[in-house]
């Protein structure tokens, strides 16, 4: 890809893309690590000494190049890389590390490492799809485990922490978000679960995913306690369901992501709700939790073998209730999207 592209080297600090290409993975920190990957293949990992034996565990088949506290950690890149080069560096490097490289190695030309590495990694391959399947099974078991959870009287905060500790229960190593948006909270798409105590009859909109090895679960269900519950409910309901269901008929090979956004748009849009769909449908999903491909207007880039993402049409009532049904779903090799979430889509009465 760098020849393709033009480009003499690859730098990349802790993240996704350095964990897709080495298998390391390490936390952003004031100390470089930098991969090095050049036109030719050579990869060089430069890492903090305190670091070596970790990286080397990790990536065996890498060169380790380790700088020691005092030394300037920008001369070890430098040496490998020389001036006034074309790079494309990593998209999330801090901007700290990236000034002080810009300055040391001078380069020709600058372009972010999406340019090289989007093609790769939208296109899951076989192990890819199976660790997001693993991923996927594990949020659903939890999601199935809620039988014991009570909702009413509670505040949302402690029914996150619940389902934090389903997923753990369910093979997660990690829990990166556990959204509970109860009555009129769930009609903010990204409400941080708080204080408020659930009462009965409401529209409680759960959303939550981590990891269990390193891909990425993302699931959402809206629940119903048990009581009398807004009028409107079923319907809104109802519609997101039929949206869901014509968006994965939709997404297959060959057709624009765009089409799938608009397809599940046009039911909710026919259902009167059209106004209160105030996302995209979706977005790509492996290392990172949000990755291309978006499902969104605009991105007309054709859906393709292996592309995995989430579809996840919602209906937000401001001041009364929202509702959103989430899958993530990955296209097959007969074209087709294949859902890996399967939790019932039914809206699910809870205590
Ligand atoms: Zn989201
Ligand atoms: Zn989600
Ligand atoms: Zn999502």
């Amino acid at each position: 890809m760098l020849r393709e592209v033009g480009l003499d080297a690859l730098l990349l600090s802790p993240g996704s893309d350095l964990t897709y290409l080495s298998a390391y993975r390490m936390f952003t920190s004031e100390r470089l690590t930098c991969l090095v990957l050049q036109q030719d293949g050579a990869a060089t990992l430069v890492v903090p000494g305190l670091e070596a034996a970790r990286a080397r565990e990790a990536a065996p088949d890498l060169a380790l190049a380790t700088w020691e506290e005092t030394d300037d950690s920008v001369d070890s890149v430098v040496r490998i890389v020389g001036r006034g080069r074309s790079l494309a560096v990593a998209d999330q490097m801090w901007a700290a590390h990236l000034l002080a490289l810009q300055s040391g190695l001078a380069p020709a030309q600058t372009v972010p490492a999406s340019t090289v590495t989007r093609s790769l990694r939208e296109r899951k391959d076989a192990g890819e799809v199976d660790a997001l399947r693993d991923a996927a099974a594990g949020a659903d078991r939890a999601y199935a485990a809620f039988e014991g959870v009570a909702f009413a009287g509670r505040a949302e905060h402690e029914v996150a922490s619940d389902i934090a500790r389903l997923l753990r229960a369910e093979g997660h190593r990690e829990v990166h978000f556990t959204i509970v948006g109860s009555g009129p909270n769930g009609a903010s798409p990204h409400h941080e679960s708080g204080d408020r105590r659930i009462q009965s009859g409401d529209a409680v909109v759960l959303d939550f995913g981590g990891t269990t090895g390193a891909y990425c679960s993302d699931i959402t269900r809206t629940v119903r306690v048990r009581g009398e519950p807004d009028p409107e409910l079923a319907r809104v309901h109802d519609t997101v369901r039929r949206a869901q269901e014509r968006a994965l008929g939709a997404a297959r090979s060959g057709v624009a992501a765009s089409a799938v956004d608009r397809a599940a748009r046009e039911v909710i849009e026919e259902a009167g709700y059209g106004r209160y769909f105030i996302h995209r449908l979706g977005h790509g999903i492996g290392l990172d939790g949000h990755e291309h491909p978006y499902l969104v207007a605009g991105n007309d880039q054709p859906l393709a073998e292996g592309m995995a993402f989430s579809i996840e049409p919602g209906i937000y009532l401001p001041g009364r209730f929202g509702v959103r049904l989430e899958d993530i779903a990955v296209i097959g090799a007969s074209g087709k999207a294949e859902p890996l979430n399967r939790a019932d889509h039914a809206l699910r009465v809870v205590d």
